[in-house]
């Protein structure tokens, strides 16, 4: 399949995707199988071993790179062990540059597990250029970047950011709150795009998987050799599902965001609410960063409210917005960060705040899901 000239309503349906040249299976087969006969010593039809190679993973493969304008897909058993791998590519000293506001589980293996082997980190605000630029140093290899930001929805602008890394400087960006049907970072500059695939792509809170994709042919030959040794690969099973749920979502994504604006838009006049976090609001501090570089601002909103008890109080007496950590499926989900995704950071510089309420908004009916936050915020 020529991905060059398609529209990415229509790769993400197709991308890395043939019938099954045996069957003519229109849909990419789960190859639930650990390994593969060859026809003498080292001929084969170019699977050996499910770690190193399997088909239905192939197909992911090929198809985030696709729908991510990549050469190259990478898939794993999760989003943190795709930024693991990403991790294994540097040595001990070398230095890393970090949003100061990103996934606390992101927090928690850069800290807490890469910083025993030697490597150093530096937190920054992305939303500060300068700060940014004041931070590389000379053994800076990789600026990690996360926009809009898990949980506080602030943006870093991607084009600037790639822009100010020296050419030593690796630049990778987790993309799993946007998806690519809402920017694709890799045009805007970047080396390495990163996913958890449990969330939008996946998109039905049905498989945990991570992703990577990229264009250039060294770092690709490392890192897939890295993938292969130290065996994070994901199962044939849910490698299928995301690439089910891919299918969907350009369509899944305007609906989020189209529900999202609404609710961010009630959720602002409502006299409860101290502050709503959203890149799509006039009122977002770089809204107009949003417009630019964001084709839909999304399905997630993070809001302030008068007191932790007064968020633990509404995360409790919402019914359809279930309480649960996660993000980006059909459903609606609520969640309290401080105590749930986040109290990895909690004692951290890094802590988000104990009032802060995170809404990752499904696409069910806009009427139902905003009476459900009327009610649980009487
Ligand atoms: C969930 C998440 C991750 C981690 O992915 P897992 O699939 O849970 O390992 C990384 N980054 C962001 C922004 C996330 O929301």
């Amino acid at each position: 399949m020529t991905s060059d000239k398609l529209h990415l309503d229509t790769l993400v349906i197709h991308a890395g995707q043939e019938p099954d040249p045996a069957t003519g299976a229109i849909m990419t087969p789960i190859y639930q199988t650990s390994t593969f006969v060859q026809s003498a010593p080292g001929e084969h039809k170019g699977y050996e071993y499910s770690r190193s190679g399997n088909p239905t993973r192939a197909a992911l493969e090929a198809c985030i790179a696709g729908i991510e304008n990549a050469k190259y897909g990478l898939a794993f058993g999760s989003g943190l062990a795709a930024i693991d791998c990403v991790l294994r590519h540097f040595n001990p000293g070398d230095h890393i540059i970090v949003g100061n506001d990103v996934y606390g589980g992101t927090y928690r293996l850069f800290e807490r597990v890469y910083a025993r082997y030697g490597l150093k980190f530096t937190w920054v605000n992305l939303a500060d250029l300068e700060a940014v630029k004041a931070a590389f140093t000379p053994q800076t290899r990789l600026l990690w970047l996360e926009t809009p930001t898990n949980p506080l929805l602030s943006l870093a602008d991607l084009r600037a950011l790639a822009d100010s890394a020296p050419q030593t400087v690796l630049v990778a960006v987790d993309n799993t709150f946007a998806s690519p049907a809402l920017q694709q970072p890799l045009n805007f500059g970047a080396d390495i795009v990163m996913h958890s695939s449990t969330k939008y792509l996946g998109g039905h809170s049905d498989a945990v998987g991570g992703l990577l994709a990229l264009n250039d042919d060294q770092l690709y030959d490392d890192l897939k050799f890295l993938q292969n040794a130290v065996g994070s690969v994901p199962g044939p099973m849910d490698c299928f599902l995301v690439l089910r749920g891919i299918k969907t979502l350009t369509v899944r994504m305007e609906r989020h965001s189209a529900n999202a604006l609404q609710i961010a838009r009630y959720l602002e006049d409502h006299h409860a609410v101290r502050q709503v976090l959203y890149p799509g609001l006039e009122s977002h501090p770089q809204h107009d960063l949003a417009k630019r570089q964001m084709k839909g601002f999304g399905g997630m909103i993070s809001i302030i409210l008068d007191s932790p008890e007064a968020a633990k109080r509404m995360v409790s007496r919402t019914r359809l917005f279930a309480l649960a950590e996660s993000l980006g499926g059909v459903e609606s989900l609520i969640e309290h960060p401080y105590s749930m995704t986040h109290a990895s950071t909690a004692t951290s510089p890094i802590a988000v705040p104990p009032a802060l309420v995170r809404l990752s908004v499904g696409i069910e009916h806009i009427d139902d899901l905003i009476a459900d936050l009327r009610q649980a915020l009487e």
